[in-house]
């Protein structure tokens, strides 16, 4: 192994100023060097050649990438308002002022203040939530894959561990989360019925066995069945459920508290409300997709069953911290406040859906204006699609519109990245050979950065 200090003489440390670039602590810098440089002795011993330039060049390159893989604010061009990738559902101004005050000092998170004794975590959060979605109970966990696992644990002991899906609801949402394998981690024996397109009432009732813990339903959130189908109606399938004295349970994914058809062509998205007023007995959904709160995942549903559901050892493990409880908190009493009107709501998803595409025009033109001439790039307005994503609404298109960029002296791909690279960071989407910036994701107040930062990039 000496024999690599040989072959290349020892490195000195990288500038100073590259590690003042990049902004790392330094501890961390020269560890990611010192790899780099083993990975490359390595290289050279196995034969590969290479001058002292060229690896100090490459080692830099991947310093920048590991630097701008650090968690950092992204500008969203792409049109797509619950982006998963990018972090889901911004917070509103009141929501964050809240997170900050909790966030810097103590709070009475377990703590009775009247009493001055140890108090219940998240008391006024769970009877909030019950209250915003009509239920008698409710709580919150990390996400809705931990409130599902948790359902599940709940109601699935020994024996009695048979849940019952339609073969049309064995969806797989993203990330690792497939409905077969949930079930399996939680311990239960999933009994599929039905056909992908056809599940009927019969074919629920035929699989119920002695051994049946819940039948539960599943909301296609990224994809629809059309065509020849048909499912029994969840009344239908609630009788069912009661004849044979076993729950009804429903993830419902998204947690839309409003008639998403009002908001804009879009399609429907099943309400807690509505689950529940059907008669099913225990409802999950996320906090961070159309509720537009913090990462979490709301049960809520029969106060039997959310009592048991508190009282699983598993209920610890996947319990909120005081941050997401602060959030959660705020927004929905937003909710509580506004009855789930976009128009005069603090969640910037629903305020983004709520916006004309004339408002849209004028500010693009304001941009457009702002970036000035260029030999770089043709950059013109262009109508464009807008969609809810995150896993909601697979079908909705909400009109938009974008800034259009049609690169002439630099490739498509070299601006895309140094947007994406860049500080602020910019994220849009390429179609046919033109980059667009979809304005329903960026806030106003984002439009002057974007505008100077193309000017940048273009000029430069
Ligand atoms: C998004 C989604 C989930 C996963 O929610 P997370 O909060 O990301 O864990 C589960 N089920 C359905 C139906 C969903 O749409």
């Amino acid at each position: 192994m000496s024999s690599a200090l040989k072959i290349l003489p020892p490195i000195e440390p990288l500038s100073n100023k590259l590690a003042v670039t990049v902004k790392l602590p330094k501890p961390l810098v020269v560890s990611f060097v010192r790899n780099e440089v083993t990975a490359w002795r390595k290289e050279i011993l196995s034969g590969v050649e290479s001058t002292r330039a060229a690896i100090e060049e490459s080692i830099a390159g991947k310093l920048q990438e590991f630097a701008n893989s650090r968690l950092q604010p992204v500008i969203n061009a792409t049109g797509v308002l619950i982006h998963t990738n990018l972090g889901r559902s911004p917070l509103g101004k009141t929501a964050a002022a809240a997170l900050e005050q909790i966030a810097t000092g103590y709070s009475n998170l377990e703590f009775d203040l009247p009493q001055g004794t140890r108090g219940k975590r998240a008391g006024y959060l769970e009877t909030a939530l019950a209250c915003l979605v009509q239920s008698e109970a409710a709580t919150a966990v990390n996400n809705c894959a931990a409130a599902l696992v948790l359902i599940l644990k709940h109601l699935c002991k020994g024996e009695k561990n048979e849940v019952i899906v339609s073969r049309s609801e064995l969806v797989e949402i993203g990330g690792g989360f497939r409905i077969p394998e949930i079930l399996e981690t939680s311990g239960a024996q999933l009994v599929e019925v039905g056909a992908t397109n056809k599940t009927h009432l019969k074919d629920y009732a035929k699989a119920i066995t002695p051994n049946t813990a819940l039948i539960l339903k599943v909301h296609r959130s990224n994809f629809y069945i059309e065509g020849f189908t048909s499912e029994p109606d969840i009344s239908e399938l609630s009788t069912l459920c009661i004849e044979h004295n076993i729950p009804l349970v429903e993830d419902i994914g998204s947690g839309a508290m409003m008639n998403t058809d009002e908001l804009a062509p879009i399609d429907h998205e099943p309400t807690p409300q509505e689950a529940l007023t059907k008669g099913v007995d225990l409802i999950c959904f996320s906090g961070d997709k159309l509720l537009g709160g913090p990462q979490s995942g709301i049960i809520a549903g029969r106060g039997d069953l959310i009592a048991g559901i508190k009282s699983e050892p598993f209920f610890r493990a996947v319990r909120c911290d005081k941050l997401i409880l602060t959030v959660l908190q705020e927004s929905i009493d937003e909710y509580l406040r506004t009855q789930a009107s976009p128009k005069d709501t603090d969640v910037p998803n629903l305020k983004a859906l709520a916006i004309s595409s004339d408002q849209l025009r004028a500010r693009a033109e304001i941009m457009l204006e702002a970036i000035g001439a260029t030999d770089k790039a043709d950059i013109s307005i262009a109508e464009s699609v807008a969609t809810t994503g995150g896993g909601t609404m697979p079908r909705s298109k909400i009109p938009s519109i974008a800034l259009r960029i049609t690169p002439t002296g630099i490739s498509l791909n070299k601006l895309a990245k140094l947007l994406r690279t860049g500080s602020p960071a910019i994220v849009g989407y390429t179609q046919d050979d033109n980059l667009q910036l979809d304005l329903r994701t960026l806030f106003d107040w984002q439009d002057p950065l974007v505008s100077q930062r193309l000017k940048e990039v273009l000029n430069g």
